[in-house]
C-alpha cells in the first residue's frame, strides 16, 4: 500500500482532538515529499542532524518537531526553525532552549517528557520532579519558551494493561497540572502513543501521536 493511504487509514479514524506527528526517522526525502504533497505538514524526527538536513530540503511549511533526545550543545542548530520539542527532560535544557530561542528572536513551544515506562532506558523527568519545576519560579524567567504539555512513552511491552496504565498515570497528572497556568506555562498538549500503542494512548486521553513505522513500513 502507498504510505499516503497508510496514513490516511490512521487520519481517517482519529477524532479531531488528535493530531498526528508522521515520524520519518530513517526515511528518505521523497517519501515525505509524497506526503506534504497529500496535505500533511507535521513531521517529526529523533535526531538533530537528521532534523536540520530534512528541514533544509523540503518546504518551509512543514512543522517539525524534535521527539528525541536532545543534547544542550545541539539545541542552536533546531532553534531557528524547530515547531515543537517534545523531548525536553532537565531544566539545564530548558535553560539553553530559553537562550538559543532569544537569539533567534522566537518562542520556541516545548514539552516536558515524563518518564513513565518500567524500562531503565528512557529519558524524562519523574512525577515529583515535574511537580517541583512546574510550581518554581524558574518557569516563569524564560521568557522565549512556552510549556504546552507533556510526552511520554509507555513500556516496550505486549501487556496492554501495562500500557494502559502507564498512559492513564500520566494523562491523570496532565489533567491535574492542567490547571496550573502562568504567562509560559498551559498544558494544551498531550503527547502520547507510537505505532504499536496509540489507540490505547487515545483511549487514555492523548491528543498528539507519533507515528513511523505503521506509515513508512520499518525502519532500515
Ligand atoms: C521512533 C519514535 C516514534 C515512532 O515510533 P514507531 O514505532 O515507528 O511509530 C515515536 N516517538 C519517538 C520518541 C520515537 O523515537
Amino acid at each position: 500500500m502507498a504510505i499516503k493511504d497508510n496514513l490516511l487509514k490512521i487520519t481517517s479514524g482519529l477524532p479531531p482532538s488528535v493530531t498526528l506527528v508522521a515520524v520519518t526517522k530513517t526515511h528518505p526525502i521523497e517519501k515525505i515529499e509524497e506526503l506534504y504533497r497529500a496535505g500533511h505538514n507535521v513531521f517529526g524526527e529523533n535526531k538533530v542532524q537528521e532534523l536540520v538536513e530534512k528541514y533544509e530540503q523540503l518546504p518551509k511549511d512543514i512543522q517539525w518537531h524534535l521527539i528525541g533526545h536532545l543534547q544542550t550543545n545541539k539545541v542552536k542548530f533546531i532553534a531557528p526553525f524547530v515547531h515543537l520539542i517534545h523531548s525536553v527532560d532537565s531544566l539545564k535544557l530548558l535553560q539553553e532552549i530559553n537562550k538559543q530561542a532569544q537569539k533567534n528572536n522566537r518562542v520556541i513551544d516545548c514539552l516536558l517528557q515524563v518518564y513513565i515506562a518500567k524500562e531503565e532506558t528512557k529519558f524524562g523527568f519523574d512525577f515529583s520532579e515535574i511537580k517541583q519545576l512546574l510550581t518554581s519560579d524558574n518557569i516563569s524567567e524564560f521568557a522565549n519558551i512556552r510549556i504546552r504539555g507533556l510526552m511520554g512513552m509507555a513500556s516496550n511491552t505486549n501487556n496492554t494493561q501495562q500500557i494502559s496504565t502507564e498512559f492513564k498515570s500520566l494523562a491523570d497528572f496532565y489533567h491535574t497540572y492542567q490547571a496550573l497556568t502562568k504567562t509560559n506555562l498551559k498544558f494544551e498538549i498531550l503527547s502520547m502513543g507510537m505505532s504499536s500503542d496509540y489507540e490505547i494512548a487515545i483511549q487514555n486521553g492523548s491528543t498528539m501521536i507519533r507515528v513511523g513505522s505503521l506509515i513508512f513500513g520499518n525502519r532500515t
